[in-house]
């Protein structure tokens, strides 16, 4: 059985992974256009922050790894077309640019993503800089040190996480987003204010609300003309979201409407033997039940194994995402998974949320620290669909649990009264956690009662 894997960063090194480990009568080959395999973005703005001290331990396995473990690995090799029918692909060597045509039994297409960059007067300056890969990771720990103003674009993770380390290594950081908040898509406003008082406390202009409309390179500075007013910096780091790279299969195999590749649940693309895993494709989200897309190296990872466990017949299923992520800004844990209380509005959803602060643990110890949560869950079911947790105290497997509840359908009853550890060292009697499914049951008990009287 010839596979081709296209394309090894997570979901590449996972599949192939799988494969070898899998079947041992795979031949397996892979084309990649870089020359490194697996490098790990979010580990740049820890190594421009100083927390990572050497960026090659942002690689996780080589081209050398996968060639011991039997895979033929050509980096530095771009497939340039892609024949579903003929099961055939054209790859160009792009060091002599050579061109070739190879034959597939099975493709993996794990191509993921690149950024949005939106077609604005001036965007092509080369003081307007991306942050995706190992070549832009290299650039901006290069350019950036030298230079004091930056201006980051996209107040997401990426963004956000890039404006921290740059607001703590003394550079004069502006934050401008199209959108009024912060992080919007994965928080909603009682944790966003309070990251962005934190964000203006060190400093940072934020400049919301405001979407921008060209770029001016003017002597050694780069004028960012938003809809608002001028912003000027010495460097403009774009990072507004990502597209799936899938424009090989365009046409040729389903795909949502940004060209994300849409799966069964095995992996398998429209055209049986093309599977796809990662950024590329499309996931399933449990908190809607609908196909999303939700470029993670969470999900890629997930896929990319079962690319591999899948690759001859369904073997094991997908069990989809809720989206769960998680930042640290300025020492506080900041961690989502699932709906928003704005994101079910939009999804048509009749959802309540509560907000809960409670300490995390009794008052009599040394010590404790408030925790900022939320909960989301269906007004009539009582499920959960999402949640969020903020604090100085690691909050993060808690949103995993939290995970976990909405994965397996859990209601606030569930959340209010499972089994959890007590010792107060960690918590109260009621965990954190208890208490907020407790706040939510007080709610909704609250708004029934308000319903039968009125
Ligand atoms: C700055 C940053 C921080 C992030 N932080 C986090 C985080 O904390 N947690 C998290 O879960 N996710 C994070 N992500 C997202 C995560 O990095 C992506 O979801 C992940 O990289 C997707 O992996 P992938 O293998 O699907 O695709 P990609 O990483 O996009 O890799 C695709 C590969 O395919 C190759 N390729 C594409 N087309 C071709 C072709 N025609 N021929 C040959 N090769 C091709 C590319 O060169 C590339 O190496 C972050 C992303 C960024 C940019």
């Amino acid at each position: 059985m010839k596979v081709v894997v296209v394309g090894c960063t997570h979901a590449g090194t996972f599949a192939v992974k799988q494969i070898l480990s899998d079947y041992k009568d795979a031949e397996v080959t892979v084309f990649e256009r870089n020359s490194e395999i697996s490098f790990l973005s979010c580990g740049i703005a820890l190594y421009l922050g100083g927390q990572v001290k050497d960026p090659q331990g942002l690689f996780y396995s080589s081209p050398e790894e996968l060639k011991g473990l039997g895979a033929t690995i050509k980096s530095g090799h771009n497939v340039k077309t892609i024949d579903p029918k003929e099961h055939i692909l054209e790859v160009e060597n792009l060091t002599t640019h050579e061109v070739t045509t190879e034959h597939y039994d099975k493709l993996v297409m794990t191509t993921g993503s690149w950024p949005i960059v939106p077609n604005i007067p001036g965007i092509k300056s080369d003081k307007v800089m991306l942050c995706k890969n190992w070549t832009h990771a290299q650039e901006l720990f290069e350019r950036v040190p030298k230079v004091k103003k930056i201006a980051v674009i996209g107040a997401g993770y990426i963004g956000a996480e890039l404006v921290e380390a740059y607001s703590l290594k003394g550079h004069e950081v502006s934050l401008i987003d199209a959108q009024t908040r912060v992080m919007p898509k994965y928080f909603d406003a009682a944790f966003t204010d309070r990251i962005e008082a934190d964000f203006k406390s060190h400093g940072v202009q934020l400049e919301l609300g405001q979407s921008v409309q060209k770029f001016v390179e003017k002597d050694d500075v780069i004028e960012i003309e938003t809809d608002k007013k001028t912003i000027t910096a010495d460097l403009a780091i774009l990072c507004i979201g990502f597209r799936p790279n899938t424009g090989l299969l365009a046409g040729k195999v389903a795909m949502t409407p940004n060209g994300a590749i849409i799966t069964d649940d095995y992996m398998r693309s429209s055209e049986p033997d093309i599977l796809a895993a990662g950024d590329s494709a499309a996931v399933h989200y449990n908190p809607t039940g609908k196909n999303a897309y939700i470029p993670l190296a969470t999900n890629a990872v997930r896929q990319g194994i079962l690319v591999g466990k899948n690759l001859k017949k369904p073997t094991v299923r997908y069990i989809g995402t809720q989206s769960t992520s998680g930042l640290s800004l300025y020492g506080t844990a900041i961690c989502a998974t699932g709906l928003t209380a704005e994101a079910a509005k939009l999804q048509g959803i009749d959802a309540e949320q509560v907000i809960f602060e409670d300490n995390y643990r009794p008052e009599f110890m040394p010590s404790t620290t408030p925790i900022l949560m939320s909960l989301v869950y269906d007004a009539a079911t009582k499920r959960i669909l999402g949640g969020a947790l903020m604090s100085k105290y690691d909050i993060s497997q808690s949103a995993n649990l939290l995970s976990l509840c909405i994965q397996n359908k859990n209601t606030i009853d569930d959340l209010a009264m499972v089994d959890m550890l007590f010792q107060p060292t960690f918590d109260r009697p009621f965990n954190y956690l208890n208490l907020l499914g407790q706040a939510a049951q007080a709610q909704a008990a609250k708004k029934e009662s308000t319903a039968t009287l009125a």
